[in-house]
């Protein structure tokens, strides 16, 4: 048995080239044997780059029934998984058998389309099975490459190795008592027997045995989820970025990359936009306190991000400056709010009703009105749920700015200290930025304020520069 269980998620863009599955098998070698110790490796794997986004775009085509251009698809997939396979696995029988393998997924994939097509039409149900087929497909490749090295290896499915979830189709969650005592009685015996395993992330089970998603990005919670499960020393992270960084880079050339943060500076960062973690993936793991490193497979001697619960506070104070664009904010009110308790409750309990997902409160105490910050692609659902319902009834007025966009500055640091948000907004002001909303979370790790899109990168700069955050401390 080894003396660390260690975790690693490979992201697609690791795996879609013999090259870059040779690099992980190298990682994978390099964490297994560190001098006379012997860790065990679990490995979680992504579809291959795009085929998620792929399999999401048939569903148009199986709507209307275009039965042609889904065969194209699968002889699409079955080319780049099967060329994959032959410049990879260089062993004739393992190539053979991985090759079978996927012929099978293959055809089994190809059947279910062509039934979806017969009836035209998909249930959230029916595209997560769809979705399955990207991680169903890379982790036979990633087992059999592991093989093909002299490595024991064997694969799974999310749902084989014992993630139960609920029945919430495309955004499902684990039930964690459960997947606790089945993937435990899955993976022990496993690495008792130096077996690695790999993974498919993404995917679970309903408890009727019905396939279930995790929502975009999903492989990261399925690794932390496992990691949680097996109680794990540490998750890995690997993609091809270094990790976390200060800033969008798109916006700010010299972003610098994040050494370590808290899990709740992460939680922060990853709710307000930062992109390459789910959303939910730190639950599982800041729970049983394993800390999580991003790191960039082609890149090892980069230290990456370690999200962890003791990271230490740095000098700059903030962490990162996050903008959130494509938002839109409403503004409803009218005199007969005041005062009259429930309020706030129905109007969100119509936008919740609605699925309109709320990013951003703000009330002042004369309570004559509530701005809300929301996703743009949720405006139109959000003003007809609101107009239909409490228009002239529990609201007199509702007004609306389509093209704006949420700064946050992120940092356990200002927690505590004096005079954080007057340099925040001096900053802005300087640059002549109209601040139009404003929140702070009392827990004091963010400060977020809305401006119209077109001064965020302004503001996003300005921000960046003040805390110093070109040179971080480190
Ligand atoms: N393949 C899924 C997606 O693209 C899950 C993942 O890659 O983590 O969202
Ligand atoms: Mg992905």
């Amino acid at each position: 048995m080894g003396s660390m269980k260690i975790i690693m998620k490979f992201g697609g863009s690791v795996l879609d080239d013999s090259s870059k599955i040779n690099n992980v098998l190298k990682i994978i070698k390099s964490f297994k044997n560190v001098n006379d110790v012997k860790n065990d490796i679990i490995c979680v794997v992504s579809a291959l780059p795009g085929v998620t986004d792929k399999i999401l775009s048939l569903t148009d085509l199986i709507m209307k029934g275009n039965r042609s251009a889904i065969m194209t698809f699968v002889d699409e997939m079955k080319f780049l998984h099967m060329n994959l396979i032959e410049r990879t696995i260089t062993n004739k029988a393992l190539q053979f058998e991985t090759k079978n393998l996927v012929s099978d997924i293959l055809s089994e994939f190809c059947d279910i389309l062509n039934g979806l097509v017969l009836i035209s039409e998909i249930t959230a149900r029916s595209l997560d099975h769809m979705l399955s087929f990207g991680e169903r497909l890379s982790a036979p490749i990633v087992c059999y490459s592991l093989r093909n090295s002299n490595l024991k290896s064997e694969y799974f499915t999310g749902k084989d190795i014992g993630i139960v979830t609920d029945s919430n189709f495309g955004e499902a969650q684990p039930l964690m008592d459960t997947t606790k005592l089945r993937v435990n009685s899955k993976i022990l015996p496993l690495i008792q027997q130096d077996i690695i395993p790999v993974i498919t992330g993404f995917i679970g089970a309903d408890q009727h045995g019905r396939i279930t998603t995790l929502g975009r990005s999903g492989s990261d919670y399925t690794a932390t989820i496992i990691a949680s499960c097996i109680d794990a020393n540490e998750v890995y992270l690997w993609s091809d970025v270094n990790g976390l960084l200060t800033a969008d880079p798109s916006i700010v050339d010299d972003a610098q990359v994040l050494d370590e943060i808290s899990f709740a500076e992460a939680a922060e960062m990853v709710l307000f936009g930062a992109k390459y973690i789910h959303p939910r993936a730190l639950e599982p793991v800041m729970d049983s306190n394993i800390p999580l490193k991003i790191r960039n497979a082609f890149n090892l001697s980069h230290p990456g991000t370690t999200i962890a619960r003791d990271a230490k506070i740095s000098k700059n104070l903030i962490k990162s400056i996050i903008a959130i664009r494509k938002t839109a904010l409403l503004d409803v009110g009218g005199g007969g709010m005041v005062g009259s308790p429930g309020t706030a409750a129905i109007i969100f309990d119509t936008l919740a009703k609605n699925k309109v997902n709320i990013m951003m409160i703000s009330q002042g105490p004369s309570e004559s009105s509530i701005s809300i910050v929301l996703n743009k692609d949720d405006l139109g659902k959000a003003i007809t749920a609101l107009e239909l319902k409490l228009l002239g009834k529990v609201i007199k007025h509702l007004s609306v700015l389509d093209e704006v966009s949420i700064v946050t500055v992120v940092g356990s640091g200002m927690r505590g200290i004096k005079g954080i948000a007057g340099k925040i907004f001096t900053s802005v002001a300087k640059e002549n930025i109209n601040v139009i909303m404003i929140a702070q979370g009392s827990s004091e790790l963010n400060l977020a304020f809305v401006v119209v899109d077109k001064d965020c990168e302004k503001a996003v700069k300005s921000l960046h520069k003040e805390f110093g955050l070109e040179k971080l401390d480190k």
